[in-house]
């Protein structure tokens, strides 16, 4: 592998050159292209490449991301705006007039947020504005569908009025969006490349199905693999498949012989679903849904304490790391009790809701929180109506850290941008658009944010792994001066990974 050295890189209020070869950090001195005194002269067939004082950066990483349907979603209708299930009908309906779309195929759209609607999804509304046509939405969150009658019908699902929760939902939306592997590997590939060229240089990718398989026909396509890091985790339903496999958190997915992509590509977590989530009302928390009618008003329990112990011994015993969706507090409570009685660590992903006992717990059992902070600005309205009187102790950011817990951000895309910066934005300022910040003292500071953003990385340094990004100004810079917009729209011109180029913008040639 050949070396790189960059002149002239900012860290921290320095500005050095630094070397990279075989993956790592090599060297860091003053002026390394004149040869500095005690260094080893430069590899022959070096790189120089002139950062000319912008910013270095450890490189970051999305701790939670389901890349298929992100790069499914960047092609989807997007109803997000919309507030009312009419109004989500009028702007789809009029999406599928301006786009000559195929009258066979399934028209899918994301991005509902019905909590706060005046009137109720239904699949009569679609099949108003859409007659005979398949629909199918997503909903923000992911955790709900919302269909028409003509795609009830196609993919016989069990709600006749058109609307899936959990589960269901899921499985259809991996069915409905079905393009062909070629397709969508094409489409992956790209959201990986639009990922990189913000600085990612790795990411857990937790999508339904079956991902190894997945990354290993991408691998294939892609000399080199993906311009990211992958830690390809797998659905619970998996485990056993994945123990019987031989595999372990960590190893090189089978079967990729691409040495570069064989890096790049490795097993990730095991995930496990407590509960649900907020915008389905599914989250299980102590407080009841206000007005909740149904049989479930505290959330919904998918997985029980004994059932979750046993699973965890299961999986850890076999070598592989641990994911856990928790979003409501009694739901992270009993993903703590289940680390506890298994006596294991791993993540909790989510943990929107944290009693104040459970706090310290998380550094005690060596639990990390794994939280994606766009959520805590999307969700602020929900969570104010539905879970009026426990918003004190939601998306507690602060709070975990100040009690020891290790935070890792992720957007959880397609839910929010794959954007580190737009979760490190919102860590910072727990705001969109001006409004007042929503329980500011929940706010990271930018540096805890940003070695959030990176593995825990917080600097630069000899011996790391060169995977890095280049951004034109210092983060503090620009929060100073544009505030968290500024940073949402941090301007990356290079990134690394293991000393490689995933992504280089014209500036640095
Ligand atoms: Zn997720």
């Amino acid at each position: 592998m050949s070396a790189v050295l960059l002149r002239r890189a900012r860290l921290g209020a320095a500005v050095r050159d630094v070397l990279l070869g075989g993956g790592r950090v090599t060297a860091i001195a003053d002026d390394l292209a004149a040869g500095a005194p005690g260094l080893p002269g430069l590899p022959a067939g070096t790189e120089v490449v002139d950062l000319d004082g912008a910013v270095l950066l450890p490189g970051l990483v999305d701790a939670h991301v389901h890349l298929e349907q992100w790069a499914a979603t960047r092609r989807r209708i997007d109803v997000s705006a919309t507030r009312s299930a009419a109004e989500a009908a009028a702007l789809l309906a009029a999406a599928v007039r301006g786009a000559a779309v195929e009258p066979d195929s399934v028209v899918v759209g994301h991005g509902f947020r019905d909590a706060l609607w005046p009137d109720v999804p239904c699949a009569a509304l679609l099949d108003d504005v859409l007659p005979g046509r398949a629909v199918v939405l997503a909903s923000g969150d992911l955790h709900t569908a919302w269909c028409s009658s003509v795609a009830v019908h196609r993919f016989a699902l069990t709600s006749p009025d058109g609307v899936v929760v959990e589960q269901e939902a899921m499985e259809l939306m991996a069915r409905a969006g079905a393009v062909g592997p070629a397709v969508l590997d094409g489409w992956v590939l790209e959201a990986a490349a639009a990922a990189a060229s913000r600085g990612v240089t790795a990411v857990v990718d937790l999508e339904y199905g079956d991902p190894l398989t997945s990354w290993r026909r991408r691998a294939a396509r892609q000399p080199g693999g993906p311009p990211l890091r992958v830690a390809a985790g797998v659905w619970v339903d998996r485990l056993e498949q994945t123990i019987a496999a031989g595999l372990r958190s960590g190893d090189p997915l089978p079967g990729v012989t691409d040495p570069v992509a064989a890096d790049r590509l490795r097993l990730g977590p095991v995930k496990v679903f407590v509960d649900g989530s907020l915008g389905t009302r599914t989250a299980f928390c102590t407080h009841a849904y206000p007005g909740a009618a149904g049989p479930r008003p505290h959330g919904v329990l998918r997985t029980p304490l004994p059932e979750l112990e046993r699973l965890l011994r299961r999986a850890a015993s076999a070598g592989l790391d641990l994911a856990v969706h928790a979003i409501g507090d009694r739901a992270t409570g009993v993903a703590l009790d289940g680390f506890a009685a298994a006596g294991c660590t791993g993540r909790i992903e989510h943990a929107q809701q944290v009693h104040p006992d459970d706090l310290p717990r998380f550094a005690r059992l060596g639990v990390a929180a794994s939280v994606q902070p766009r959520h805590a600005v999307d969700d602020r309205d929900a969570a104010d109506q539905h879970w009026a009187g426990a918003t004190g102790w939601a998306f507690p950011y602060r709070a975990l850290v100040d009690a020891g817990a290790e935070l890792v951000l992720g957007s959880d895309a397609p839910v929010a941008p794959l954007d580190p910066w737009d979760g490190i934005a919102s860590a910072v300022h727990r705001s969109l658009d001006g409004r007042a910040a929503w329980h500011p003292e929940q706010h990271l500071g930018l540096d805890v944010a940003l070695a959030a953003a990176s593995g825990g990385r917080r600097a630069v340094r000899v011996g790391d792994v060169a995977d890095l990004v280049v951004v034109a100004e210092p983060p503090a810079a620009v929060l100073a001066r544009d505030g968290a917009g500024g940073l949402r729209t941090t301007e990356v011109l290079g990134t690394l990974v293991a000393g490689r180029w995933t992504h280089r913008s014209g500036s640095l040639d």
